[in-house]
């Protein structure tokens, strides 16, 4: 079985935009891969953060992707900072990759305009780790989105250099491209996020969900409930692909064509779809969170297994390094 590495930062909370655009994903893959679904805290901290708040939101995520369907036996879900081996290979990685080659990284720019007052050397760093991330555990599959891609190419490229270097150590890993398109958020305006504040929240109840959607952007041109509308320039329409059957879904373009239903109309059946993924979901948090005394040793007994794999990564990559055990010598 080969090995696939992801990570998803600990937000604090989840999204639909994270379930349908990767967690799905990943709960499908556990069954094909040897799966490690890592919370990077390591990466969360290159952001000012407030700090009373990160053990929960590592906790709650957690736990979050275990109600998704993360599984305890099929998936190494484990606390990036717990095993330590990840900021090591980093800075062995360090070595071998050039500057100028992380300054031109996407990311690295964006993040710099977005956190001025705090350019620090581990927004620069990032997909170093995030390479080192992979190929402890020689990664050899990454789910990303497309907005991910170029950092599996850069590990790729890490793994070329440090083997060109030392010899035949690391796997040429490959990015797994997410079948679901990037999940609008309710605003139509871009992307679902938290920093946008056009989301529904994974865990948020009917009431809630229902709030936010009968009041979300649909296509401007359906004034009135008579007015004909086109559902490929709605949001609505969109996320509709994400729960709603595909007869149904013509169904709703249809309607939505001819003025056969009002948007609320078509809005109540999108809550109604989304629900009846979300229901199973949230009473697995439910449960979850009432024992979370055992999630603590599964998160616990996982980090110690990565340690473990970690260290042999460590141990060879020094031994072809010419770096210790000195008592070797
Ligand atoms: S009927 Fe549905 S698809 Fe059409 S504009 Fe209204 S919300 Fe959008």
């Amino acid at each position: 079985m080969a090995t696939l590495f992801t990570g998803i930062q600990p937000t604090g909370f989840l999204h639909i935009g994270n379930y349908f655009g990767a967690i799905k994903n990943w709960v499908k893959l556990q069954y094909e891969y040897d799966s490690y679904i890592s919370v990077v805290d390591y990466h969360a901290i290159t952001v000012l953060y407030e700090v009373d708040n990160m053990p929960q939101n590592v906790f709650d995520m957690a736990l979050g992707l275990y109600a998704c369907g993360i599984d305890f036996e099929r998936t190494t879900l484990f606390i990036q900072s717990e095993v330590p081996g990840h900021a090591e290979l980093t800075w062995i990685f360090n070595t071998v990759i050039p500057l100028g080659e992380l300054e031109r990284m996407t990311q690295f720019k964006d993040k710099s305009r977005q956190n001025r007052a705090n350019v620090n050397v581990g927004l620069l760093d990032y997909p170093v780790l995030q390479a080192a991330d992979i190929l402890i555990y020689k990664g050899e599959v990454v789910p990303v989105g497309e907005d991910q891609v170029q950092h599996v190419e850069f590990a790729r490229e890490v793994s070329r250099k440090f083997n060109a270097r030392y010899g035949e150590t690391f796997p040429e890993c490959k990015a797994l491209l997410t079948q679901t398109p990037r999940v609008m958020g309710l605003d139509g305006s871009g992307k679902m996020s938290k920093s946008e504040d056009n989301y529904i929240a994974l865990f948020e109840p009917e009431e809630e969900i229902w709030k936010k959607v009968s009041v979300a952007k649909t296509d401007p041109a359906r004034k009135r409930k008579t007015d004909p509308g086109t559902p490929e320039i709605c949001n609505i329409y969109a996320l509709h692909g994400l729960v709603t059957p595909k007869n149904a879904i013509e169904e709703v373009a249809e309607g939505c064509r001819t003025a056969g239903i009002g948007c609320l109309d078509c809005k109540k059946i999108f809550v109604e779809n989304l629900m009846t993924v979300l229901d199973p979901i949230q009473e697995r948090y439910k449960d979850f969170s009432s024992r979370k005394q055992q999630v603590r040793k599964v998160l616990t007994q996982n980090a110690a297994r990565c340690r473990e794999v970690a260290k042999s990564t460590i141990l060879e990559v020094k031994q072809k390094m010419g770096l210790s055990p000195v008592w070797e010598i």
